[in-house]
Formats: C-alpha cells, structure tokens, sequence
C-alpha cells in the first residue's frame, strides 16, 4: 500500500487569492467535482493547487502531461523484475487508490486517447479501470481529479474534445493585477516593492504585445525569476533581459521593443 504521507504538502505555500477560487475550489472539493483551471503559464495555477492541498490536508499527486504520455504512463503497467512480473500503479491510479488529488498539468499536451482514461473517474461511477490487470479500482472518497490548460495554446490539433471538457467545472485564471502582482513578488522574493512594480511595469508592455508578435505575455514566474537575479547583484537591465525577454522571444524587433520597455523603467 502506497503510503500517502509522501505526499502531503508540509508546509503552507505562499499563495495570494486574487477573486473567490478558494471558496469556489472549496466548494468544488465539498462536492468532489473535478476541477479544471484555465490561464496562461506562470500566472499561479499550479500553486493555488498546492496551497488547496495543503489547506485541504490532502495528498497531491502531480503529473506534468505531454504528447508522448499513455495511457500506461497514468493508470499503471506490468514490469519485469528477477521475480517475474509484477504490477506498478501509475500515478493517477495511485490517487485513486489513497484519496489524493490529481493534478494533470496542461492536460493538453495529452494525446486524446490518453485522456480518455480519466473519464469514468469523471462522473458518477468513480473508478478507473485497469484493463491489463483486470481489475476496476473504485476511487477513495476522497479523490478529486484537477486539471490545467493554457486556452492561449489551443488549436484545432491540441484541444480538448467536448466529452472531456464536460465533465469539469473550470475556474478561469489570468495575471494578478498590477498591485496583488507586486505584492506576490515583494513575498516571493524579499525584494523591495518599489522594485517589484516596476516590474509588473514592463511585463504590462509584453502583455499588450500577446497576439501582435508575442505568443504570450511575461508571466509572473518569469517576474519572480528577474526579482532573484537582481537580488543577486545583477544590474536590473541585465537582470531583466535575461529573466523576461530572451526567453520569450527571437524576434529581433520585440526584443528592442521590450528592452526600451526595461531602459524606460530601470
Ligand atoms: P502555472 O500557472 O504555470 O501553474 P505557477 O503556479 O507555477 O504557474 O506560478 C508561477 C509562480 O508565480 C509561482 O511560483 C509563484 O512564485 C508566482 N505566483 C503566481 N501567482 C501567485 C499567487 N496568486 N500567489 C502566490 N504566488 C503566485
């Protein structure tokens, strides 16, 4: 039996709630509904899920998703030991199994044939089937299936089907404002607030660019990366081409345009 302590969140995460999700989520969780949470990367997404667990007190089992993943890879499969063969629960099926929540990060990368395997977990009958082993795992009580996209990523070739998506509530996230993003990095990060917003400042001229040249805008992770270089002695200009430009763009032309953006700050 897997022991669920290995999976408990010991310490409480630092997360500012920006709307209603903790009630929502809580409310969510009161009901087991499984939970989807939309919004661009490095916006908050996977530390709001571990905050939930640990104020929950429940066991997080995390899976990032990508498009080589199977079904094999969540549910379990039959390894190949001196003994002979022997069964190894994947980490879905280990959640169901000790009543953790799962959490699929950008569940999109996905193959849809993989993603299928959530569904019976997904409604009323709660179990998850493990066809090579023959057996039907009926979820603890407290299992609850979480799930992240980006909606900025999504097309035609990468989306979820309808059946998936139905089968979800979905608490849509986005950037903090201006001022509750200053304060997530000033905590995070011990650095002066001063110095915090004037970087949400820049990332406020990146995010105007999303969709004119720009996939996607700074997130606050990338904020946060820049505040701990400038902790770091780096001069704030250096600082911040490095933790908020040249990682998210090539183009030659947006980069001047975000560096202008730095110079006019720092
Ligand atoms: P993703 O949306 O990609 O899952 P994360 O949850 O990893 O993003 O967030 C990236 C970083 O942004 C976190 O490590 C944290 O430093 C910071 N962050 C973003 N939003 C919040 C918030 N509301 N409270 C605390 N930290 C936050």
């Amino acid at each position: 039996m897997t022991d669920h302590a290995q999976y408990l969140i010991q310490q409480e995460p630092f997360y500012q709630p920006l709307h209603q999700e903790v009630e929502l989520y809580q409310a969510a969780w009161d009901e087991r509904l499984p939970v989807m949470i939309k919004g661009p990367t490095g916006c908050g997404k996977s530390r709001f899920v571990e905050y939930m667990a640990w104020k929950l007190g429940r066991p997080l089992i995390t899976v990032a998703c990508n498009e080589d993943m199977t079904a094999s890879d969540l549910v379990g499969r039959y390894l190949l030991d001196a003994d002979g063969t022997r069964w190894l629960d994947g980490p879905l099926t280990t959640a169901a199994r000790i009543g953790a929540i799962c959490y699929l990060d950008e569940i999109v990368e996905a193959r849809q044939d993989t993603t299928v395997v959530i569904h019976p977990l997904t409604d009323h009958r709660r179990t998850l089937p493990l066809d090579k082993k023959g057996e039907q795992v009926a979820a603890h009580a407290d299992f609850q299936l979480v799930i992240s996209y980006n909606p900025g990523y999504q097309s035609l070739m990468k989306d979820l089907k309808q059946s998936t998506k139905q089968r979800f509530a979905a608490l849509h996230f986005d950037y903090a404002d201006p001022d509750h993003e200053a304060d997530i990095i000033a905590r995070e990060t011990g650095t002066p607030r001063d110095q915090a917003v004037r970087l949400v400042k820049i990332a406020a001229t990146a995010r105007n660019l999303k969709g004119h040249g720009l996939d996607e805008g700074i997130s606050t992770r990338l904020l946060v990366y820049a505040a701990r270089l400038i902790n770091r002695d780096i001069a704030p200009r250096l600082a911040c081409r490095m933790a908020l430009v040249d990682p998210i763009t090539d183009d030659a032309e947006i980069r001047d345009t975000l560096y202008h953006a730095i110079d006019a700050v720092f």
